[in-house]
């Protein structure tokens, strides 16, 4: 029999079904929250906010992390922005609108509930950001400002300069640094999850590495929350911190938690060319910039051969020989179409030739036009430290007059290609953010839940804290309100110690292959084959050739890796070794899972399926679920389950940026 998935969605028309879930959900009474813990593992801004506000609402947290300090985690990098419905510009934004954008950005393959919930909660999320002090960006009135991203036709974006994650980690950062020092959140850094722990068909506990003394630890509670972000290091190259892994969420699953639409990996199309094979890290150059940077490359390929072999420069080229080309294709959204249109489009033009660097993968991101229009002060009020950035980079200052063509002057332009940035699929949760597991919960990026095929710029951090601040607290509470009944598990429970010595016998056979290679070196091949076959146009042979060889090199990992140094104290290459053991896995399920689903939609493009005019052709037909896929062991192919979507208030439909 199939199998069937309880995605918990009320009842109801999609506007109503959060305060109808709210109006009828269980709560924990406040007396028994004292009696009842909660491990959150990962500080970024999903699980911060969410450990702050679960020690608030009175229960006992435990919220661990891998690096020295929560304010370290990824979520730091985020630069452009995070997306409310205040509708402050008065551009006719509003709750729905931000759903509806969101669905069609994510080309209809979201749940339709989760979104309006999102969408709804948006709003709360800035103001408390606000009364965190978070400095977000002010209009001269006062007034915070906004500006746009991609997939839309208002501002709607929050912004504090090029810093916005950092700002608001700083500010959920404080919250949790208030309940720690209440004593309702105990914080423990440096220190790695490598096992979550089952007893009786529910999430009791976890393991934990402590990465400094290299010691396995034991943690129970009521409930397990992962927090801990996407699985875009899997291949090598990419825009997320170094340390950005997927272990928790792989032994998750591999636990029994499906795991939702891996294939949906977005590709942002703004990020510094890869420049070279010693490279280990990727810079993007924020969505923000697309506000008022105009991306082209030149009409002419004698041109584009010319700028290929440096014998001439973008600011050579005059107006009428430049293409506009996003303009040209998609005049409503012009250079704010939505990422995966956008990498496309940058692609199928470098394809073509026109590539404007020494390798031919790049294109210009031009500010001449708004530098002259507005002045050099405005831009680099609002784009000064990526500006910054990219010179230190590229020793390059897109805000240096280069020369002056019939009295125009032209601006030295960016070059951008796209990269790997962001996971949309991740641990499958219903709507209450419960994975299939009963009592593990996952929240952020490290979830499938609100994106569909492709994420809308500054949609991330909305998901995040959505998440942490509004939705979990909630939700979890379903399931605690008749948790505290039971005892506390012990942590000496038969379960616990079988789940420690497994992570400490993989520790020793990582450590006694006694191999040749580098975790990196090998990193690096698996990276290569991503790109290569799993990457921005997939095909059916491409996909199988990837399997192939991704095979073969977990093959090489399992018998000719070096790992120096012992088990006790800080070994860095030991953790990432593990970190590569997780990526092999979740490399085999983005293939299998692109593999199966023969249409392109999103961030999944499959070559096969395309319009005329090289758009992603998707099939409602026969794919219009979400594939959640259930681990069968190493090497074995996993069991694809099917959440079938249900739209009510949206019509499915083509997605269109051009009217
Ligand atoms: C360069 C860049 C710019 C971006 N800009 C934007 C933007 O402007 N707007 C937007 O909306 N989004 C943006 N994003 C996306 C956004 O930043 C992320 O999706 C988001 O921050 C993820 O938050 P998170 O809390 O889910 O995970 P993370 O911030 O990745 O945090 C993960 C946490 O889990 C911990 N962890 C991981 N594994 C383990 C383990 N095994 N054991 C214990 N702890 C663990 C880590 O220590 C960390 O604390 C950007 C992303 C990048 C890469």
């Amino acid at each position: 029999m199939a199998k069937v998935i309880d995605s918990k969605i009320p009842a109801g028309p999609v506007p109503e079904k959060w305060k109808e879930y709210k109006a009828h959900q269980r709560l924990v009474n406040p007396k028994n929250k004292l009696k009842l813990d909660i491990i959150v593992v990962g500080t970024g801004l999903a699980g911060a906010s969410a450990a702050a506000s679960l020690g608030e609402m009175g229960f006992n947290v435990i919220n661990l992390c891998i690096q020295d300090s929560p304010r370290r985690a990824h979520s730091i990098a985020a630069q452009g922005g995070i997306n409310a419905a205040k509708c402050y510009q008065n551009d006719g934004d509003s709750v729905y609108r931000l759903f509806y954008d969101t669905v069609k950005g994510g080309d209809y393959r979201a749940r339709e509930a989760n979104v309006y919930r999102l969408a709804e909660v948006s709003n709360n999320i800035i103001d408390q950001c606000v009364a965190q002090g978070v400095p977000f960006a002010r209009e001269y009135g006062g007034m915070l400002a906004n500006r746009s991203f991609g997939g839309a036709q208002v501002s709607r974006t929050f912004y504090a300069k090029g810093q916005t994650g950092q700002q608001l980690l700083l500010g959920a950062y404080s919250s949790l640094s208030c309940q720690v020092k209440a004593g309702k959140v105990k914080l423990y850094t440096r220190y790695e999850m490598e096992d979550v722990v089952i007893v009786d068909g529910r999430a009791r506990g976890i393991i934990a590495k402590n990465l400094t003394t290299g010691e396995l630890e034991r943690f129970s509670a009521n409930a397990v929350v992962i927090a801990t972000g996407g699985y875009g290091n899997t291949y090598f190259l990419s825009t997320n911190a170094m340390g950005c892994n997927c272990t928790a969420a792989v032994q998750c699953y591999r636990k029994g938690a499906y795991f939702a639409n891996p294939s949906y990996v977005q590709i942002h199309p703004t990020c510094i060319p890869v420049h070279g094979d010693k490279q280990s890290k990727l810079t993007l150059m924020s969505e923000s910039l697309r506000n008022d940077g105009r991306i082209w490359v030149p009409k002419k390929i004698e041109d584009a051969k010319a700028l290929q072999a440096g014998t001439k420069q973008g600011w050579e080229i005059p107006e009428e020989d430049r293409d506009y080309y996003l303009e040209r294709r998609y005049p409503a959204f012009g250079n704010l179409v939505p990422r995966d249109v956008a990498s496309r489009a940058a692609k199928e033009r470098c394809d073509k030739g026109f590539g404007v660097n020494n390798t031919g993968l790049a294109v210009f991101l031009d500010f001449s036009e708004s530098i002259n229009r507005l002045g050099i002060d405005i831009i680099m009020q609002r784009y000064g430290n990526l500006f910054e950035m990219y010179e230190e980079i590229t020793d390059v200052f897109p805000g240096d007059v280069a020369n002056e063509i019939n009295g125009v002057k032209y601006y030295k332009p960016m070059m951008i290609y796209p990269a790997i940035h962001y996971t949309m699929g991740g641990i499958w949760v219903d709507y209450e953010l419960q994975t299939s597991i009963p009592g593990l919960f996952a929240i952020g990026e490290c979830n499938f839940s609100d994106h569909g095929a492709n994420r809308l710029g500054a949609s991330a951090l909305m998901q995040g804290l959505a998440d942490g601040y509004f939705v979990l607290p909630y939700t979890i509470q379903n399931y605690l309100a008749d948790q505290a009944v039971w005892p506390k598990v012990s942590t000496d429970l038969p379960e616990f110690a079988e789940a420690e010595k497994k992570v400490d016998a993989e520790l020793d056979r990582l450590l006694n292959i006694k191999g040749k290679r580098s975790v990196d070196s090998i990193h690096k091949e698996l990276g290569h084959i991503m790109w290569e076959y799993v990457g921005m146009g997939r095909t059916a042979e491409g996909l199988k050739t990837g399997l192939k060889k991704m095979h073969e090199l977990e093959k090489e990992f399992d018998e000719n890796l070096f790992v120096p140094g012992t088990k006790e104290g800080l070994n860095i290459e030991l953790d990432k070794a593990i970190h590569l053991r997780d990526f092999f896995t979740m490399g085999q399920l983005v293939a299998f899972d692109a593999l199966s689903r023969n249409e392109s939609c999103g961030g999944h493009f499959r070559e096969e399926y395309q319009t005329e005019e090289g758009e992603a052709k998707r099939d409602d037909e026969n794919y219009f679920y979400v594939g959640c896929w259930e681990y069968k062991g190493k090497g074995n192919e996993p069991e694809l389950i099917k959440e079938p979507l249900e739209y009510e208030a949206i019509k499915v439909q083509t997605r269109n940026y051009k009217n």
